[in-house]
């Protein structure tokens, strides 16, 4: 079997963000010359997610003003975990739109559906932060 691993770094300027990275785990794919197994991709960030959804930008509005019914950001003070941060609601975010996805690799290439493409969603930007790509397989 073979192992292949690799962070992938990003530092948005908005708070918030989501950025198509299925380029990235492809060309990951391809250095790994993995063409049957697993591609795992899982944001290092308890603020920050990994999903698959459509690449379109009016979706990525309502996910937007959804998540903000959800948990807004401000006022910071009505949340507990805002003593020293000012971040609850990133965490509180991150946690729905979760942590990490898993993509089964077929001959080569991500064996997806005819619209899923895999996103880093930033929910406490203006810093860098990681995402993990394992992939497993021969
Ligand atoms: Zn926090």
């Amino acid at each position: 079997m073979k192992s292949y691993r690799k962070e992938l770094w990003f530092e948005t300027k908005t708070r918030r963000a989501y950025i198509n990275i299925t380029p990235q785990v492809e060309e990951c794919l391809r250095e790994s010359g993995i063409k049957e197994g697993l591609a795992l991709c899982n944001a290092m960030h308890i603020t920050a997610s990994v999903f698959i959804n459509d690449d379109e930008s009016g979706l990525h509005a309502d996910f937007e003003r959804w998540l903000e019914k959800l948990a807004p950001e401000k006022p910071h003070s009505q949340y507990a975990h805002n003593g020293f941060e000012d971040n609850a609601d990133a965490h509180l975010k991150r946690q729905i739109m979760g942590r990490e996805v898993v993509a089964a690799v077929t001959d080569g290439k991500l064996d997806f559906g005819p619209w899923e493409q895999i996103f880093y969603g930033e929910f406490d930007g203006g810093r860098k932060k990681r995402v993990l790509i394992k992939i497993i397989g021969e």
